[in-house]
């Protein structure tokens, strides 16, 4: 079966062959022929949202929310309505319960200084799994450094999830908060967010998901979750890099310090009195905010709600099936956990006798983009007994020829450098 015609052949919710010609990107010299499977770290934009970015710059720059004069309203007006179409798209209640941060990595270290630093003292103890990215680990270990606070990591099952049940048998009278994965972004399972998340309210606490790999394979409910917080990179969903989005209850926000504190947080300032900061948005969003990325990550968002989400979905479970499928025929080859039973566009792999950077290079020489070695995640790997894998990670554009092609290229990798 080759790329050509297979989506909406196979099954009509499949998404359309198209979709390839909406990324600007596979038309570019670089990108002529490109196998790229590498979503997981970050995604090619479609000319929407190219466009999105644009239009703003060209058509309504100025700073927002400072200026009396129109353009700084309309500007503020895109902002604002980007803001919408997050909330919409993740069905959060209120506009003003969507922050815009630079990424995921900013929105966990501005809720370890704000959340953490609120609630977590000497003795307490701090969940994360056993899977997580250095950027919902990192911001978490330091603050236990810092506070005399316990980090515990609820281990991974066999299968690569985290099971309902062992993290809540971690909850306890001593755990303050929860920082967990919904997608991995190493091995691509999913763990169980809704049922932790209901554990944890069980003993009163309050829940951080890293949703970094989830949001871009599936429609994420907030509510539906009942989410505390919940963090994304608009980078990962098609959207621009430098953009990202924190959810967080409203009441739970309002009882936040600002973290970064200047321009724009404040109701009035002086030298001797105490600062009054606003609430809300401006609160949290110090300094002048990447508008154009705000809108351009709407503009992603929208994109994907028009290509339709069972569409994405069956994608991703013919793209994951099939890599597990043939990679699986090939002597020597592993897939590290279970991708397949709840696919989320991602699949590891180890080749028997390789070093996984062995393995991406040999791969780049055949035009495949993958990622090789600890996908920042060097504590999972260690629990794994691993040095590395190589991992595949599919967008919308995606096709089964891609994953033939990888098959092909790993069947005649050999041992090399490392
Ligand atoms: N969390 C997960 C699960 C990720 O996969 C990543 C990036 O790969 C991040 C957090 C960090 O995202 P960013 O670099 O966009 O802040």
């Amino acid at each position: 079966m080759t790329g050509t015609t297979w989506q909406g052949d196979v099954d009509r919710r499949t998404l359309p062959t198209t979709v390839r010609d909406d990324f600007p990107f596979f038309g570019s010299p670089e990108g002529t022929g490109l196998a790229y499977l590498d979503n997981a770290a970050t995604t090619q934009k479609p000319a929407a949202v190219l466009a999105a970015v644009t239009d703003y710059y060209t058509t309504a720059n100025s700073n927002v929310g400072r200026g009396y004069y129109r353009l700084s309203q309309t500007s503020t007006e895109r902002f604002e309505a980007a803001r919408e179409t997050v909330r919409r798209a993740i069905d959060a209640e209120h506009p003003d319960e969507v922050l815009f941060t630079s990424g995921t990595t900013h929105a966990v270290n501005l809720l370890a200084a704000t959340l953490g630093r609120r609630l977590v003292g000497p003795g307490d103890r701090m969940l994360v799994t056993g899977m997580e990215h250095n950027s919902n680990l990192l911001p978490w270990r330091r603050l236990a450094e810092q506070t005399g606070a316990e980090l515990v990591a609820v281990p991974v099952d066999a299968d690569g999830r985290v099971s309902a049940d062992v993290f809540a048998a971690a909850l306890g009278p001593r755990v303050r908060l929860a920082a967990i994965a919904h997608v991995s972004n190493v091995l691509g399972t999913v763990n169980p967010v809704r049922e932790m998340i209901a554990q944890a309210h069980r003993h009163g606490v309050p829940v951080v998901v890293d949703g970094a790999q989830a949001v871009p394979h599936r429609q994420v409910d907030v509510r539906a979750l009942d989410a505390d917080f919940y963090c994304f990179s608009g980078h990962k969903v098609y959207g621009p890099m430098g953009v990202g989005v924190l959810y967080g209850r409203r009441d739970l926000l309002a009882e936040l310090p600002p973290y970064q504190v200047g321009g724009g947080t404040v109701k009035g300032v002086s030298l001797t009195e105490p600062v009054r900061y606003l609430t809300g948005p401006p609160r949290f969003e110090a300094g002048t905010p990447d508008v154009a990325g705000a809108v351009g990550l709407a503009a992603a968002l929208s994109y994907l709600d028009g290509l339709g989400w069972a569409g994405i979905r069956e994608h991703d479970r013919t793209l994951v099936r099939h890599a597990v499928r043939v990679l699986g025929a090939l002597d020597g080859v592993r897939v590290v956990g279970d991708p397949a039973r709840d696919p989320a566009g991602i699949v590891s792999f180890v080749v028997e006798g390789i070093h996984p950077y062995d393995v991406g290079g040999q791969l780049d020489r055949h035009r495949i983009a993958a990622r090789c070695g600890v996908h920042c995640a060097s504590v999972f790997l260690d629990d794994l007994g691993l040095l590395g894998t190589v991992r595949l990670s599919f967008g919308v554009y995606n096709t089964l020829d891609d994953v033939d092609r990888v098959a092909e290229a790993v069947a005649g990798v050999r041992p090399g450098f490392w």
